[in-house]
């Protein structure tokens, strides 16, 4: 199993973390609570010692079956928990909140649901422009001096917003998106990581579920599952995408009998960043192949052949950013 230590802590965690957005339902199309803790405890047993949850996955529902399979699993107390903080919800209208009331409120809800007294790595979920990041950063800090937090974390901030942040209060954790088709984290936010000692957990590692290798020009995603409106899944970027990850998972297997799956979480160990990569799973069977990515790399050769399968066949991406249709409205957008 390989580690990464989270910055300026003892919390040692295995390098492929378990997501579990799909475990909350909502916007992947429905949850079932004996696979979801059932999913957790099988990571657990595959040697994953990481789990990121958040709230809103499912207004708490990710949370709580987080909160039992841990409790449930004789390994529980070695797994390190990382949820979120920072959004917040009236009906299913979800928006960004980071006041300190809300950070108050959120923090004593988490705590309830994930069955804990405190919070390993707590994240702002998404940047708030409407509420000055000098509060929310001192809000955090004064959790952590509280013992209520061991570590503090911020998600989707750009190099800008984590400055502004570590000028009140400590910052271990950041946690951007990142894989072989959506890079843009390495410009900027990894390489101020890298500089500033703070640990990456990346999301998205497998875009999706675009990296596994299973789906098809004409697989279909149903009820509220975001992929409907994911630009990458649409056409005509779609079969692009997916013709990149046949030809990367013949590569894959020729080269080192491994999936496309291990093969681009490999990539983000390698090539992304020292800190963790976040796997998002939903049913037992799908953490099976997790220690499969750990535990070899990628040589220059490698590298090399990647890029040239992504450049032959995603010759044109979607102008429309990542955040533009996953990152919640500010408060004042919504009508409450
Ligand atoms: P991802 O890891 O890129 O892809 C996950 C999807 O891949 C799964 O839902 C599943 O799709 C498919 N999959 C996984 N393992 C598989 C296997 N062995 N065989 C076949 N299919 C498999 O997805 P992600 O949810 O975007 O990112 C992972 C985690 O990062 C999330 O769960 C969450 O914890 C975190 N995250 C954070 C943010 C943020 O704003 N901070 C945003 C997004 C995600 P199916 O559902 O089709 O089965």
């Amino acid at each position: 199993m390989e580690h990464a230590r989270i910055a300026d802590t003892d919390m040692k965690v295995s390098r492929i973390g378990l997501g579990t957005w799909a475990i909350g339902g909502s916007m992947w199309g429905g949850t079932d609570r004996e696979a979801s803790i059932a999913t957790v405890h099988a990571a657990i047993d595959n040697g994953i010692t990481l789990i990121d949850t958040a709230p809103v996955y499912g207004f708490g529902t990710s949370e709580r079956y987080v909160g039992e399979a841990i409790a449930d699993h004789g390994d529980g107390d070695d797994v390190v928990i990382a949820t979120k903080v920072g959004l917040n919800w009236k009906g299913k209208k979800i928006f960004r909140d980071s006041r300190p009331e809300r950070i108050r409120a959120e923090i004593e809800a988490s705590l309830d649901r994930l069955q804990t007294d405190h919070i390993d790595i707590y994240q702002v979920h998404w940047p708030d422009d409407e509420t000055p990041i000098r509060e929310t950063a001192e809000t955090m800090k004064e959790l952590y001096d509280e013992g209520l937090i061991r570590a503090i974390g911020v998600s989707n901030y750009s190099v800008g917003q984590m400055n502004e942040f570590r000028r009140h209060a400590p910052l271990h954790v950041s946690q951007p998106p990142y894989n072989l088709f959506e890079r843009d984290a390495g410009e900027d936010v990894i390489p101020y990581c890298a500089e500033h000692g703070i640990t990456v957990l990346s999301y998205s590692g497998l875009c999706r579920g675009m990296l596994t290798g299973k789906l098809s020009p004409s697989s279909t995603f149903s009820g509220d599952d975001l992929r409907r409106k994911d630009p990458k899944f649409q056409p005509p970027y779609f079969e692009r995408y997916l013709d990149a990850v046949k030809k990367l998972n013949e590569y894959a297997l020729w080269r080192y009998g491994r999936t496309v799956m291990q093969l681009a979480i490999r990539w983000v160990l390698d090539f992304g960043h020292d800190g963790v990569a976040l796997w998002g799973a939903r049913t037992p069977e799908q953490t099976d192949p997790m220690p499969g990515a750990l535990g070899w790399s990628l040589d220059e050769a490698a590298r090399v052949a990647i890029e040239e399968i992504v450049a032959t066949h995603v010759t044109e991406t979607p102008e429309r950013s990542l955040a533009s249709f996953l990152g919640p409205p500010h408060r004042s957008r919504i009508t409450l």
